[in-house]
């Protein structure tokens, strides 16, 4: 999609903003006019983010935000952070934020169980949680949740049942969400992407690439930018009518 001016004069909070999916998400938000609050674990890929966002619209400017998203007390005081840095809330939230400890289930450590459900199963509920309580707060109405997920959400994958289950963990709260904040007129959507290159995928080995290829209708792996696009659809109001929805893009997997 071409720049446009969808997003302009939002603030958008895009977790995992430091790689992969979300900094592709950064990039394309900022492109549609929209202020970004880039989080992520390290500083250093929060600069490389902001460095490549361009602010030529609509007053546009950009923050990085270093926070632990599974921190309840740092993502208040993120959130607290963002309201003032851009004097208003965040109506748009991505939270792309995500770890892997793969290992087969027979041999799996009970503390890579926890530590996965921890970053992207509650990680994301607090996130969803407090933008839509500074919402609330200040009467702002009209956002927009998305919530990445995974395809293994729905067909399991080999040596992932703690990232599986934290995904459809976020697919079921996600739809939860949706029905409790329709009436302060937040929309919550997941995004399930198949197999997208990014520095998450890089840890697979070759041999399992080659085998998932043949799977993939489209043949080939994505890119980060086909989920912007799908998060950038869901942001705007293009999808006014669209809650509680999960949308594979996936190349047919
Ligand atoms: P990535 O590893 O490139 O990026 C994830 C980012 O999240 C990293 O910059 C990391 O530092 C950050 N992060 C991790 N834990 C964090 C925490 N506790 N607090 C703040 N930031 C944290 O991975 P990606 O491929 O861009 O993945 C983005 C999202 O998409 C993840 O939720 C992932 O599970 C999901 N996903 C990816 C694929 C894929 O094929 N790449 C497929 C399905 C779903």
């Amino acid at each position: 999609m071409a720049a446009s001016n969808l997003l302009a004069g939002r603030v958008a909070i895009i977790t995992g903003g430091g790689s992969g999916i979300g900094r592709a998400t950064c990039q394309l938000f900022a492109k549609n006019g929209a202020s970004v609050a880039v989080v992520d674990r390290t500083q250093s890929s929060l600069d490389e983010t902001i460095a490549s966002l361009p602010s030529d619209i609509d007053n546009q400017s950009h923050e990085s935000f270093v926070a632990d998203v599974s921190d309840g007390g740092a993502v208040r005081d993120l959130v607290a952070g963002v309201a003032d840095a851009f004097r208003k809330p965040a109506t748009i939230l991505v939270n792309s934020a995500g770890i892997t400890r793969d290992q087969l289930m027979l041999k799996m450590k009970e503390e890579d169980f926890d530590e996965v459900i921890k970053v992207n199963l509650k990680g994301t509920f607090l996130m969803c949680q407090a933008v839509s309580q500074a919402m609330v707060k200040s009467k702002v109405t009209g956002g927009s949740f998305i919530n990445i997920s995974s395809v293994v959400a729905t067909m399991g994958n080999i040596g992932q049942a703690n990232y599986s289950a934290s995904k459809a963990g976020v697919i079921g709260m996600t739809k939860t969400m949706a029905q409790e904040l329709s009436r302060f007129e937040i929309r919550c959507n997941s995004v399930l992407p198949g197999f997208i290159t990014t520095p998450m995928t890089d840890k697979v080995p070759e041999k399992v690439i080659k085998m998932m290829l043949p799977m993939i209708p489209l043949g080939t792996l994505g890119e980060p930018n086909d989920i912007a696009e799908t998060c950038l659809f869901l942001a705007s109001n293009k999808s006014k009518y669209i809650t509680g929805a999960s949308i594979n893009v996936t190349g047919g997997l």
